[in-house]
């Protein structure tokens, strides 16, 4: 059916069908013209013929003597006298003499078609004016010529159409490679554009499918050019917009979601997890759709905060949905946060040595306190709170210029042996008052790498103070030191009170300290760990603890030793 509908088929079909049409029309003319042709010759023979009996019979007037005359050589002829046969009859003679009657007898044509197999033409004519008696000639001829240039036509048309049918079958073969593969190869390249595979064509001939192969390979150029600026233009919008910061979605008038980037689609997945916020946030992009407007809000979803700007998209007064950008506000909330703490913080934590300072020098001034002793003691307690003043403004004036990046790393060569030195000197006195075993498990006794020591010494003060100060006496505090390839791995490690799994995450962060009223007798401002993160982080270091409470608390961190300074 498909190779039917072919083009090469048809054209063949349709060159074989009106060439046999017009061979068939041919041959009826020819044979019709070669019948007449016959017809009209063998009548004028038989009229000769005839007409030379007549004067035959004419001239000799003798009928009894006439049998013997020359008209017995004569072929094809029946002579009646007196409806009796003058010359003796043949087998043919007989049969036609029994086809005729008393109508045709008289100078009449007619054929006889069905005699022998054979087609007889007859011919009579009537003397009887001449005689006493009636005298009939009728003379015949066969008209087989017919037959057989009828027969011989046919064979010839039939030999024609077989040539023509091979010929053209060998013609369309041709035409199947000149006309149907390049149309094939044609399709079957559309078909690759249509996928995305721009594949050019050969062009074999410079006729019209020469000419739209061309064509073809041009469109395919074009279209190739074209859906690759498109893509490209997308590319770089789908880039722009993952690059953003801010999730980006878009809403049609119904409320559906037509594009989102991949920040804009994990928010609204967690906020599609509510669906009361969900009910809310799409009747907010509704609204606006409608109102043709724009609106900023805040929403907290999930410990975050966002600020989601609304703005409905109107060209020519019509509305096409509505674009929404979502801005996870979280650190900046956290960090206004943060400021007001630190200074609510501040000023709580300086206001506490203030009045003791002024209340405890009040009563020294006032006389309300003599006793030598006493004076002392109260005179030690304005020491302290003067230290434990003087040390929060120290690690204030730290904090503040480590984040104004004002203070700047002094990374270089050091011993880090030497500096362990330097620091257990510092705390000798403390770990014997208060009656800790400190213990240094060291491999080597120069442990040489890149470090700033300033701030590596604030590092281990803060450390080794925290470990003093969260540990009973007679506990333990071990510093363990190790080289590992191209870092420096230490930590510090007590028996102390240890720190509460939900405590852990948090004691980096600025004032952040376990339990208010214990560690304010422990006179903690809870900026040391914050300080001690923020120095390891500059020294692209890592610190982690382990800690379980009642058992004892492990800082670890980790150095790169090199840090190609110049
Ligand atoms: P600062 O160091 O500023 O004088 P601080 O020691 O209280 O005050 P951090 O050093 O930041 O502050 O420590 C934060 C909190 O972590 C402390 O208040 C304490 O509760 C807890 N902590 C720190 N180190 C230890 C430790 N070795 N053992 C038990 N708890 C600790
Ligand atoms: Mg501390």
């Amino acid at each position: 059916m498909r190779s039917l509908n072919s083009l090469v088929s048809k054209l063949w079909l349709t060159i074989i069908l009106m060439v046999t049409a017009v061979l068939i029309i041919l041959t009826l003319v020819l044979i019709f013209f070669f019948r007449s042709y016959v017809f009209n010759t063998t009548e004028t023979i038989l009229e000769e013929d005839i007409d030379r009996v007549e004067e035959m019979l004419l001239t000799e007037h003798d009928m009894g003597t006439l049998g013997n005359t020359s008209l017995l050589q004569e072929d094809n002829l029946i002579i009646l006298y007196d409806e009796d046969p003058l010359l003796p009859f043949s087998a043919l003679d007989e049969e036609i003499y029994n086809r005729m009657n008393t109508e045709n007898i008289t100078d009449t044509t007619f054929i006889i078609d069905d005699l022998y197999d054979s087609m007889y033409m007859i011919k009579t004519s009537s003397l009887t004016r001449y005689f006493e008696e009636d005298l009939h000639i009728i003379m015949y001829r066969d008209l087989d010529a017919v037959n057989q240039s009828i027969s011989g036509i046919t064979v010839i048309m039939f030999i024609t159409t077989g040539i023509l049918i091979i010929g053209t079958t060998i013609f369309a073969f041709l035409l199947l490679n000149r006309i149907t593969r390049p149309l094939i190869n044609l399709k079957t390249a559309a078909y690759n554009t249509s996928r995305g595979k721009y594949q050019p064509l050969e062009v074999r001939s410079r006729d019209e499918i020469g000419e739209l192969t061309l064509a073809f390979n041009k469109m395919n150029r074009d279209i190739k050019k074209n859906i690759e600026a498109v893509l490209h233009e997308k590319n770089l919008r789908e880039e722009i917009f993952s690059s953003m910061e801010e999730g980006v979605l878009y809403f049609d008038t119904d409320g559906e979601l037509i594009y989102s980037n991949a920040k804009g689609k994990s928010i609204y997945a967690a906020l599609s997890s509510n669906s009361h916020e969900k009910e809310m946030f799409i009747s907010n992009v509704l609204d606006i759709a409608e109102t043709k407007t724009s609106r900023i809000e805040r929403f907290n979803m999930l410990n975050s905060h966002y600020q989601v700007s609304y703005t409905a998209v109107v060209s020519d007064n019509r509305t096409y949905g509505t674009i929404v950008l979502i801005r996870d506000i979280t650190e900046m909330v956290k960090t206004e946060t943060m400021r007001s703490d630190f200074i609510a913080n501040v000023s709580h934590e300086l206001k506490t040595p203030m009045v003791m300072l002024s209340g405890y020098s009040e009563a020294i001034l006032d006389g309300i306190v003599t006793e030598p002793g006493e004076v002392r003691e109260m005179i030690k307690i304005i020491k302290d709170e003067s230290d434990r003043m003087n040390n929060l403004v120290n690690e204030l004036i730290t904090i503040a210029r480590m984040d104004s990046g004002s203070d700047l790393m002094n990374i270089e060569g050091n011993d880090f042996m030497y500096l362990l030195e330097d620091v257990g000197l510092k705390f000798k006195h403390a770990l014997n008052e208060k009656g800790i075993k400190f213990v240094l498990d060291a491999e080597k006794e120069s442990v040489y790498f890149d470090f700033d020591y300033g701030k590596i010494e604030q590092v281990l003060n803060n450390l080794i103070d925290n470990a003093i100060r969260y540990t009973e006496p007679g506990d333990k505090i071990t510093l363990k030191v190790r080289e590992e390839g191209d870092h420096v791995r230490f930590s510090i490690a007590d028996t102390g009170i240890g720190i509460k799994k939900e405590h852990q995450d948090r004691i980096f962060e600025r004032f952040y300290k376990v339990d208010e009223s214990r560690t304010r007798g422990k006179h903690g401002t809870g900026l040391g760990l914050y300080i001690v993160s923020s120095i390891i982080k500059r020294h692209q270091g890592t610190i982690d603890l382990h800690s379980e409470p009642g058992v004892g608390t492990t800082f670890e961190i980790v150095l790169p030793k090199n840090h190609n300074i110049d």
